[in-house]
């Protein structure tokens, strides 16, 4: 699972409603892979304004990934940074472990780099 479908995800148990609880999910006891990508600028910069930066930085501090703290005021036209950018988002699969929320602490596992969005029924 990448970063960048981190980035995307929020924790959809019933009555956990709290935004700065919800989200974002917190990786506990992960297993980190590198996997090379092609990059692809274009993709890139038209998922910027998609991206939650701060989220992402809180994400990355977590998992000891280098990230720049903001971002750049152009980030469009930054080489150093959409290359930074794409190794952390794209490149950087989580493989396994689980995803936890800090409001209702529901688990959400990771398993072969697929993260389990089901419920239970009494969550849905
Ligand atoms: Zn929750």
């Amino acid at each position: 699972m990448r970063l960048l479908t981190h980035n995307m995800l929020k924790c959809h148990v019933k009555n956990c409603t709290d935004p700065d609880k919800q989200y974002p999910l917190r990786f506990k006891d992960v297993q980190i892979e590198q996997i090379e990508y092609e990059p692809n600028e274009e993709f890139l910069v038209r998922m910027l304004p998609r991206i939650d930066w701060s989220a992402l930085v809180k994400t990355a501090k977590d998992l000891n990934i280098g990230i720049p703290g903001s971002m750049p005021e152009d980030p469009a036209s930054d080489q150093d940074f959409l290359q930074k950018l794409h190794t952390i988002i794209m490149e950087t699969h989580i493989t396994e472990g689980s995803m936890v929320c800090d409001g209702c602490s529901h688990e959400y596992k990771i398993t072969k780099g697929i993260a389990n969005m089901l419920l239970a029924e009494h969550e849905i």
